[in-house]
């Protein structure tokens, strides 16, 4: 794939260094089967350095995922190698089945079957909540 174009799919952009990569862990890019490349340490004008992820087909992409890692990024949307549409996100409200309840306790860990749902209690801080157990979400216990 040439880096520079692509034909159709997603250029995701202005995302903060070094998020790149967990965001195409959390998008499960590495099974998803097309092309992708992972630009890391981009010159960028507003912040010094940023991150860059192309993905070369238009897939169904979870953006509520991007949006929990980097609310910041704006997602380019490419057909027919024209950008059709940038996307600006925005911290999700509401987290469903991207991070696992750390409460042992809680009944997601028992039934199995259960989504895993936070809600945003604290926009600023950027705080989420178990919807069951109201257990604070702890970072990084994303659902792969
Ligand atoms: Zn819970």
């Amino acid at each position: 794939m040439n880096i520079d174009t692509i034909k159709n799919g997603y250029v995701i952009d202005h995302i903060t260094a070094g998020n790149a990569i967990k965001i195409y862990r959390l998008l499960d890019l590495e099974n998803i089967g097309c092309q992708v490349a992972l630009i890391t340490n981009a010159k960028s004008k507003k912040t010094g350095t940023k991150d860059l992820l192309k993905i070369g087909e238009l897939i169904d992409i979870n953006l509520d995922k991007i949006a929990f890692i980097d609310p910041d990024v704006t997602v380019n949307i490419v057909k027919n190698d024209k950008i059709i549409e940038k996307k600006k996100l925005e911290i999700p409200e509401k987290l469903v089945n991207v991070c696992y309840c750390n409460n042992p306790r809680c009944i997601t860990s028992t039934e199995r079957n259960l989504n895993q749902i936070f809600n945003l209690t604290n926009k600023k801080e950027k705080i989420y909540r178990c919807n069951y157990c109201e257990t604070i979400l702890e970072k990084d216990r994303f659902i792969y």
